[in-house]
């Protein structure tokens, strides 16, 4: 918004003053001819970063031939993206949707009609975690009940129980006979990139088999990719009865998701659920085009490889400043660095000052700062990153360090 003119829109959002004109590979460029390191990435939706040429052509050939034309016909496409997004994961079957939102909204209406279906209409409610975003619709922000983002809206929507992130005693004790499924996301996100570690998802699929109820992650932010596995669930070993995803998959299309065992999508029948624009012929030509390049030889290793080197470049970042940054956290490229309160440090000042010196990031709950860049980045782009935190935190001291 430049000059005195009111802003049109909704006053939503606190954005900030630049404007982003084009973008190419790992970097964007203002409006003023500025360039910036993109470890923002649209919050992890940017995967294969800006301009990528395979999904430039793919978006100008199927704009030329075929854009939408609703789920009552055959879409060859989805057919196709359902088959690969199956093919080497623990779904059998996929729903798809234009946002996370509504691929959480839909798998929170599929667990509850699966015990519905078994003649157990009375297990409805679902087990949810402190600290967790699951979206904005009235039914996700009751699930994570978040205070900020619930009041004023009216009675939370009924139907789920939030416990302590970690904490089994307190999510098995949550259990009764009401209960029908645990959510939970195998990474926070936007709580911080506060991760979820093998053992708890273990015990959460033990628990979840023992009490007979599904265990349906959101990788919403963490699929795709981010983790260096196309799912995030998969480096723990469990295999969940169903989960959501969206922001990466469409690499800035919009696309979500909802995978699903037969078993766990059992309930569902035609009529029951649907989508206006979900999984139509543009999006999931996108949506392929984005898999091309996540699922061929090697793209996963690269990812892994990048997100170790970036790990341990923060290590030593953190190390050599500890009055600015006190932890680095997180899996594969979905990585967060603390910055230190005690010391009045800020992520949100952090991350303005790595903006005004080229280097967009990502704000988080419990003062994180995360880094989430487009999958594709290489070795220099992290020596660029790195150096401008480092130079940013050296030059923090006259604040933080009093010094
Ligand atoms: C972003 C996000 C959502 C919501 O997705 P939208 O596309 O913004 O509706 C849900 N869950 C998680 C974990 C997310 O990061």
């Amino acid at each position: 918004m430049s000059g005195d003119q009111k802003s049109a829109l909704m006053n939503t959002y606190a954005r900030a003053d630049i404007g982003f004109e084009r973008g190419e590979g790992c970097y964007l460029w203002d409006t003023e001819g500025r360039r910036y390191l993109d470890f923002f990435a649209g919050i992890a939706v940017n995967s294969l970063g800006h301009s990528h040429p395979h999904l430039v052509k793919t978006v100008q050939e199927q704009a030329a031939k075929l854009w939408h034309v609703t789920n009552v016909f055959q879409i060859p496409e989805g057919e196709r993206l359902a088959q690969r997004l199956t093919a080497d994961s623990f779904a059998d079957v996929v729903f798809f949707t234009n946002s996370g939102v509504e691929a959480m909204e839909g798998m929170i209406k599929l667990a509850r009609r699966y015990h519905f279906a078994k003649g157990n209409p009375e297990k409805w409610r679902i087990v949810t975690v402190e600290g967790a975003f699951h979206g904005r619709s009235l039914a996700t922000i009751a699930a994570a009940n978040n205070p900020k983002y619930v009041e004023g809206f009216g009675p939370a929507v009924d139907g789920f129980d939030n416990v302590p992130f970690g904490n089994m005693n307190a999510l098995r004790d949550a259990i009764t006979p009401e209960t029908a499924a645990i959510l939970i996301e195998p990474i926070q996100g936007e709580g911080g990139i506060r991760p979820a570690d093998t053992e708890y998802m273990r015990a959460l699929r033990t628990a979840a088999d023992e009490f007979g109820l599904l265990l349906i992650l959101d990788e919403v932010q963490a699929g795709n990719g981010r983790t260096g596995k196309m799912w995030a669930h998969e480096w723990s070993g469990i295999k969940p009865d169903a989960i959501a995803t969206a922001k990466g998959l469409g690499g800035g299309f919009p696309i979500g998701a909802i995978l699903a065992t037969d078993e766990a999508a059992s309930g569902m029948a035609p009529g029951l659920h649907g989508t206006t624009f979900g999984g139509n012929p543009m999006a999931m030509a996108v949506g392929n085009a984005v898999l091309d390049i996540l699922l061929a030889d090697g793209f996963m290793d690269q990812v892994q490889a990048m997100g170790a080197l970036l790990k341990d470049k923060l290590e030593a970042l953190v190390a050599a400043h500890p009055t600015v940054f006190t932890e680095v956290r997180g899996s594969g490229l979905m990585m967060g660095i603390k910055c230190n309160a005690d010391e009045g440090v800020t992520n949100v000042e952090m991350m303005t000052r790595l903006r005004d010196a080229g280097l967009l990031t990502v704000g988080a709950g419990a003062n994180v700062l995360r880094l989430l860049p487009p999958l594709i980045i290489e070795e220099h782009h992290i020596d660029e990153a790195i150096a401008i935190l480092e130079s940013v935190a050296a030059n923090w001291k006259g604040e933080a360090n009093g010094a």
